[in-house]
């Protein structure tokens, strides 16, 4: 376990240093036919009658990055902006994870998701918060409710294993953390209608985040297939957001708040907000390329 006063020493601009449980690119797990530093999706609905490739090569990747305008909707261009569904995780009465000081994954989901919102406004995209009152119990009622959107991503906060964490004091209260595991990480299912796109969006995401020095974690390799594993991106086909979403979907873990150092940086208004920018230029970036 790294202690925190080395974390802090060695922190990269926004996220905590690879030591904290990332693996690096080399050890890719879930691409197959050794495709390193790319991305390779494999859509094969049920019954697989048909098979369709995206590969998305680093030089692609970044054309497509650079290419993001500056706002999406141009003055007289008369289509309306791209409509991006941003769902907070999680509800008041289950909020989810709760931190190692004791705070309710919701809160952290609500803070971030209302600043994607904001930073999509900001390039001309659309932003519709979903379940922003934390009361719609039903995971298959949030896309539901946003049936005309080009993209649809819920916003989540990572936890660990019971087993990994550990007791400690805090504000007097007895809480349990875990410093083992940090960084960020994208889910998308290939039960969704548009797996090519939902890929393409968390990956343009993902590079988005490192590429101003967010740091993504592996901890859900443990578990989750590699979609993608340069940027953090795993498959987790049966989550209920993403197959019953209509659009392309991606679900975003934007850090583990059983880590008591990146609680912290989770909470800093200034880092939310670089992040719910580059996750807004990430799908600007996307839903930017042509069908
Ligand atoms: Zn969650």
């Amino acid at each position: 376990m790294a202690s925190l006063q080395n974390a802090s020493a060695d922190r990269r601009p926004w996220g905590l240093p690879r030591a904290a449980g990332y693996r690096p690119a080399g050890g890719v797990r879930g691409l197959r036919h050794g495709q390193r530093g790319s991305a390779r999706c494999t859509s094969r609905p049920r019954g697989g009658a048909w098979h369709a490739t995206l590969r998305i090569g680093p030089a692609v990747l970044w054309l497509l990055l650079a290419l993001v305008p500056q706002s999406a909707a141009s003055a007289g261009d008369v289509r309306r902006a791209p409509r991006v569904a941003v769902d907070v995780g999680h509800t008041i009465a289950k909020p989810g994870a709760v931190s190692a000081r004791g705070r309710a994954e919701f809160e952290f989901n609500r803070e971030l998701a209302l600043k994607v919102v904001d930073s999509l406004a900001r390039i001309g995209l659309e932003g519709v918060l979903v379940n922003a009152d934390g009361a719609i119990a039903s995971l298959a009622a949030r896309p539901a409710q946003v049936p005309e959107a080009d993209a649809f991503i819920s916003i989540h906060h990572d936890s660990v294993s019971e087993w990994e964490l550990q007791d400690w004091d805090w504000g007097g209260r007895g809480e349990t953390y875990s410093d083992r595991w940090a960084g960020h990480s994208l889910f998308v299912s290939r039960r969704n209608p548009d797996l090519p796109r939902s890929l393409l969006c968390a990956t343009a995401i993902g590079a988005r985040l490192q590429r101003v020095g967010f740091t993504p974690t592996d901890k859900n390799a443990r578990r989750r297939e590699y979609a993608d594993a340069l940027h953090a991106v795993h498959y987790f086909d049966d989550l209920v957001v993403l197959y019953r979403a209509t659009q392309p979907a991606l679900l975003f873990e934007a850090g583990v708040i059983k880590h008591r150092e990146e609680e912290l940086l989770l909470r800093d208004p200034r880092r939310q907000a670089r992040m719910a920018e580059e996750i807004a230029t990430g799908l600007a970036a996307c839903l930017a390329v042509p069908r």
